[in-house]
């Protein structure tokens, strides 16, 4: 969805004299809350998947690529709170939303004995077309607010997305697996030596995007990968 960049400045802008809406339910948010109501924080539906081994994220890269750990936040439906949420962040400018369940995302983890070693966080990459229309990458905005509250390095653009993913509907499985492995690069494996690197997107579905930025993780000497997204479909 492209959206011009003066066009994004006035919803901003409008944005500042409009009364503030939750991002979960569009009911009007009190003066202590912040993008979510106090009810959709109490209702967010969460997998609390960090503490199993053999949860349904850990199972989708079973065999295809080896990780430390992997989990998601949130389950998603499309009809949900947690759909809204994902569709204000990308398509509505909502970034303050992206901060705030980014914030509740390292809360949920970071005791959690599975991922209390992460060191480093990366979020996955956006062609630097899409990220320059859209404005920022939701992924960055996630782990910033994730590093509110959980200090540890945040590498940027340490990944670089180098190709845009073609439609894959009509490929098949081998050659989607080879097209998303081809789309990132990693232009200086030294600050990822010997570390444990949390790899953070918004949404898993099939997985294919994450693995094809584990693959490449892969090749860096002592490292171990994990993988965590706000939510998993
Ligand atoms: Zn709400």
């Amino acid at each position: 969805m492209k959206t011009n960049p003066i066009i994004r400045s006035l919803v901003e802008l409008g944005g500042l004299f409009l009364p503030r809406v939750c991002g979960g339910c569009d009911r009007g948010l009190r003066q202590f809350e912040e993008s979510l109501c106090s009810h959709c924080v109490a209702d967010l539906p969460r997998t609390r998947f960090h503490d199993d081994p053999r949860n349904r994220v850990e199972e989708l890269f079973r065999g295809k690529a080896q990780l430390a750990s992997a989990s998601a936040f949130l389950h998603f439906s499309r009809t949900g709170m947690v759909q809204r949420m994902l569709h204000r962040i990308k398509y509505h400018h909502d970034q303050q939303l992206a901060l705030e369940l980014g914030r509740r995302m390292a809360e949920d983890i970071k005791e959690s004995p599975r991922f209390s070693s992460v060191d480093v966080l990366l979020p996955v990459p956006l062609h630097p077309r899409k990220e320059r229309m859209r404005g920022y990458n939701q992924s960055q905005l996630l782990v910033d607010g994730m590093r509110q509250a959980w200090p540890v390095d945040d590498l940027g653009r340490g990944l670089v997305r180098v190709v845009r993913t073609p439609s894959q509907t009509k490929r098949n499985r081998l050659d989607r697996w080879q097209n998303v492995k081809e789309a990132f690069h990693l232009p200086d494996a030294a600050p990822l030596k010997d570390r444990h690197v949390l790899i953070v997107d918004d949404v898993v579905t099939t997985g294919a995007t994450l693995e094809g930025c584990v693959l490449v993780l892969r090749e860096v000497p002592g490292i171990r990968v994990s993988v965590y997204t706000a939510a998993c479909a």
